[in-house]
């Protein structure tokens, strides 16, 4: 991994070096410079907020994208390589100091790498523009064919710069984590989009920058506003699902519900909810440790899930209570099943507690569920929904656990009497069945 990060570093040093007293640069393209170098601090300071609350709560497994490459793509266009190298390192050194300085653990070494990507994809893409452009450096031409064949080189010169540097960000993600999926550091790649719609805005600017730089306050109202919604779009996915057990949240799962519990009144068609509660749930905190807990519910997460269609939607409801809406569920009898399927499934789940409690002891578990069909005789909301599988849930925890009750349309829920004897909440550790 050093020796990957200091390659890096180490390449981008050496073009920088190297091109840093060979190439020409006059005083206009000083004044670009100069130009740019405003807009960067001005876009920094007006987006730093938002930059820094997008820090905070991305995945760590997930390349960060933001509008600094706006500038710098700009800059690669209009400015001779020894001005975009300072351009790129200003930036991020402002960057930097305004954004991330705050937090004071050590990521300055993260921040120095992200440069020397970003200046490695953008000597590449110059040397494209350099060998492509009708005048390089400087804007594409104004007039066909001269402008198509610029923007045609702009856009490979733009691509090259993305899969360098989105290419050297993922590889170092990879190579700091050997077990990570190949499919993780896709995640949120739609992302990666906002990286694209920067360079997009990087031509405007360059283009702009030497026609009339007076206009460029707009670019930087746009970039704002570019930030904003990347980062309510990031709140939404969290605010989406639960940490604990990637289910729906609550709160996700309650408007899903209702969108459901709508669709089902305009299609005169029927709807399931089922609530699952594990049994003596708190006997596994008290004796295995919280931890292991939390362990247990990502297993009953991922027991419920595969047991359910992809219509219906789990969420967690509570500590350890979950909540399952099932679309178009038909029957009553067609729940009950769906329900005794996901008590089975819990009820054979095998889970291996840490290994300093009662080595190669294995920890069964059992859940009470309760569920309600609508419609249903009155029962015309959600919350009455909820409230009749909940007492059906009552009813199942109170006629010894371990069993499926459903509420049926009137007042007194039938209970379901489940094969075999009345299994307590956990069966003791010991040797298993077969
Ligand atoms: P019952 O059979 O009556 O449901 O018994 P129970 O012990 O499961 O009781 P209850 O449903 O009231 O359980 C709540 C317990 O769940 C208390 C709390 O310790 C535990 N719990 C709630 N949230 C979490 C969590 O996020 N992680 C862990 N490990 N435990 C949790
Ligand atoms: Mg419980
Ligand atoms: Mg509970």
């Amino acid at each position: 991994m050093l020796a990957y990060v200091l390659g890096v570093n180490f390449l981008a040093a050496v073009v920088a070096l190297a091109t840093a007293f060979t190439v020409p640069v006059e005083l206009e393209d000083l004044r670009l410079f100069a130009v740019l170098i405003v807009c960067v601090w001005l876009a920094t300071e007006l987006t730093r907020h938002v930059d820094r609350k997008r820090e905070y709560s991305r995945l760590s497994s997930v390349a960060y994208v933001d509008t600094k490459a706006v500038w710098t793509f700009a800059a690669v266009i209009v400015l001779p390589l020894p001005l975009v190298t300072l351009l790129i390192i200003v930036n991020y050194w402002i960057s930097w100091s305004r954004v991330q300085l705050i937090s004071r653990n050590n990521l300055k070494h993260r921040w120095v790498f992200s440069c020397s990507t970003v200046l490695n994809g953008a000597y590449a893409a110059s040397f494209v523009l350099a060998h492509g452009m009708s005048a390089y450096p400087g804007p594409p031409a104004s007039s066909a064919p001269a402008a198509f064949v610029d923007l045609g080189v702009i856009v490979v010169a733009g691509l090259l710069r993305w899969i360098i540097n989105a290419g050297m960000v993922m590889a170092a993600i990879a190579i700091s984590d050997a077990s990570r999926r190949v499919r993780d550091l896709f995640t949120n790649f739609s992302q990666q989009f906002l990286e694209l719609g920067a360079y997009g805005l990087g031509l405007v600017v360059a283009v702009i920058l030497v026609a009339n730089p007076f206009v460029l306050p707009g670019v930087i109202v746009a970039i704002v506003v570019l930030h904003r919604s990347a980062l309510v779009n990031q709140y939404q996915r969290a605010s989406r699902q639960d940490t604990k057990t990637g289910l729906a949240s609550a709160g996700w799962w309650h408007e899903f519900a209702e969108q459901t519990l709508a669709r089902t009144d305009d299609r005169g068609s029927t709807m399931g909810l089922l609530m699952v509660d594990l049994d003596h749930f708190k006997r596994i905190n008290d004796t295995y440790g919280h931890p292991f807990g939390d362990e247990v519910l990502q297993a009953v997460a991922l027991e419920l899930q595969a047991e359910v269609r992809d219509d219906d939607a789990c969420g967690r409801w509570g500590g350890e209570e979950f909540a399952v809406v099932l679309p178009d569920v038909g029957s009553e009898d067609s729940l009950k099943r769906v329900a005794e399927r996901i008590r089975l499934r819990i009820e054979s789940l095998t889970l291996q507690p840490p290994g300093d409690v009662g080595l190669g002891d294995t920890v069964n578990l059992t859940a009470s569920i309760g569920g309600a069909v609508y419609p249903a005789k009155g029962i015309s909301t959600l919350d009455e929904l909820l409230l009749a599988a909940d007492s059906a849930l009552y009813e199942a925890k109170n006629s010894g656990r371990n069993r499926v009750c459903l509420s049926p349309a009137g007042p007194k829920p039938v209970v379901q009497e489940p094969p075999g004897e009345d299994l307590p909440g956990i069966i003791p550790p010991g040797p298993s069945p077969n």
